[in-house]
């Protein structure tokens, strides 16, 4: 189904965010039919391109990064078409006249992408206020990072809401526009069967595990000085963490779902010095040239940055007391892998004997790669070898139920988009829960910068320190393989 007609200007239409994710998961949208055919894209960027320029620019991007649901050239040349330029300085008055003269009076949807360093972002809402662009009606689309620590995100709140009421505001985590975390809240609330189950009760603990291969690649400098903490767990694992702990909202609609999110922000524990692993990449074996430590990466010999983190927090509410959640999210690790495990209690006596061994119940929300939900349940073994128990995967994603050729597979960031334009906020970041993330971040952080907490190192290609696996051994339990 089309989305209404609109404008989406792209500030930053010419960075790496908007040519890797933004302007070909437009395209991908334009091939699926729900992009109009009267819709523009303004790339509104630094470099000095014109409108000419910047569609060879485009097309070069979908060329690279449009995946394999591309739909042909004729298509390509028609959403070509759909796209302007503005040189423009967000800092100055360059290009602002003649991007107000492109998109003030039309009766469309205006959406305004700020793909772009935080530092422009109260540069551009202000201009966009001057030059009669931010009315009641238009959206705007900020990316991460938002803010550093608590008093940087409540300063850019407080300059966005000089310009913007929070309901034009969407704060972009693409976590959150993943088809595997909807699927999450589907299955949890569109079930009888597990919701009675969802608590301390009956849940041992739940890990949550974001594992990247890469390293900081190109982003040493800007790395350095966040860290795991702030740069993962801060927003993606602690967004990932209020779906699976919050309470069923009333029904799912944008304040009725980030109410109960917050609630879940706010009754975390502060974590223990005791609770907390850091830890720092080593080179490559034999290959430090391509794969050098993280030191080395970020040319910063002393760096106590991590780029690994694994901790243990509680939720403060009836639900949740005493049940473990494990986060633990790093670089250069063993696998590509983000996955939320909710790993049931034994039962409470097995009638099998010891010889069949303890099964237990494991829910994981596996969503990258291959997204889906599997739950083990424990059978008998088949064959006539008498009564032994086996732990069997139940399949709850898409891809072996439903016919591939009806599913369309939408990327994070071409359904959020789609979602700004429908101006539905359910998956965006609300300002007072990325303010209370950060309440809970901050102490932590101060805390190891206080005790002058130094990262331990762990071998490329790992599951992180040794500490991290102790962490949970400790307390009797293990951390889901990253696979
Ligand atoms: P980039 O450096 O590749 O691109 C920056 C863009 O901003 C360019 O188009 C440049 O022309 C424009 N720009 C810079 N100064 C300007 C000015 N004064 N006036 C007008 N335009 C100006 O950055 P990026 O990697 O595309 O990241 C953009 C934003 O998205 C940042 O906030 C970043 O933290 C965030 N982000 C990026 C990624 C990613 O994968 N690249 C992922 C998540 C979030």
């Amino acid at each position: 189904i089309p989305v209404d007609l609109f404008d989406l200007v792209i500030f930053g239409g010419t960075g790496d965010l908007a040519r890797r994710k933004i302007l070909p998961g437009l395209f991908r949208r334009f091939c699926a039919g729900q992009m109009p055919a009267e819709a523009r894209i303004i790339g509104a960027a630094r470099s000095e391109l014109d409108t000419k320029g910047y569609r060879e620019m485009v097309r070069e991007a979908i060329a690279e990064f449009g995946g394999e649901q591309a739909c042909g050239d004729e298509h390509l040349e028609k959403f070509l078409g759909q796209l302007e330029y503005v040189t423009i300085d967000a800092r100055g008055d360059q290009g602002w006249k003649e991007l107000q003269q492109l998109v003030v009076g039309t009766d469309r949807v205006e959406a305004y992408y700020f793909s772009v360093a935080p530092s422009l972002f109260g540069d551009i809402a202000e201009r966009l206020q001057k030059w009669g662009m931010a009315d009641d009606e238009a959206r705007i689309v900020v990316e991460k990072p938002f803010g550093r620590d608590l008093a940087t995100a409540r300063s850019l709140n407080k300059t966005l809401a000089t310009y913007f009421n929070e309901d034009q505001i969407y704060r972009i985590d693409h976590y959150l526009g993943k088809e595997t975390v909807q699927n999450l809240m589907a299955v949890r609330f569109g079930n009888m069967l597990f919701e009675p189950l969802w608590n301390s009760q009956y849940v041992d603990h739940i890990q949550i595990t974001v594992a990247e291969t890469v390293g900081v690649g190109g982003r040493g400098e800007y790395y350095d000085k966040s860290g795991a903490m702030r740069d993962m767990v801060q927003n993606h694992l602690m967004q990932l963490l209020c779906l699976i702990a919050m309470e069923p909202p009333a029904q799912f609609a944008p304040d009725a779902v980030r109410d109960e999110k917050l609630k879940v922000i706010r009754a975390l524990e502060a974590v223990a010095p005791y609770h907390i692993v850091r830890g720092q990449y080593q080179a490559e074996p034999c290959n430090e040239s391509e794969n050098p430590g993280y030191r080395t990466a970020v040319e910063n010999p002393r760096s106590r940055t991590e780029s690994f983190i694994a901790l243990r927090t509680e939720i403060s509410n009836w639900r949740w007391a005493g049940t473990p959640f494990y986060l633990r999210t790093g670089k250069r690790m063993a696998a590509r892998s983000s996955e939320i495990t909710v790993v049931f209690k034994d039962t409470p006596h097995s009638i099998f004997g010891d010889e069949a061994g303890r099964h237990r119940n494991v829910l994981s929300i596996r969503l990258q790669p291959n997204e889906g939900i599997t739950l083990g349940v424990t059978i008998k073994e088949p064959g006539p070898g008498g009564m032994r128990l086996i732990d069997v995967p139940l399949d709850m994603s898409f891809a072996e139920t439903l016919d591939p050729d009806h599913v369309d597979h939408v990327d994070a960031y071409e359904r959020l988009i789609m979602d700004v334009i429908r101006g539905n906020q359910t998956l965006f970041m609300r300002g007072d829960e990325v303010e209370a993330a950060w309440a809970w971040t901050d102490p932590i952080i101060e805390g190891w910068e206080a005790r002058n907490d130094v990262p331990k190192p762990y071998d490329h290609g790992s599951e992180g320190p040794t500490d991290a696996t102790e962490l949970l051994r400790r307390e009797g339990r293990e951390w889901r393989k990253v696979k």
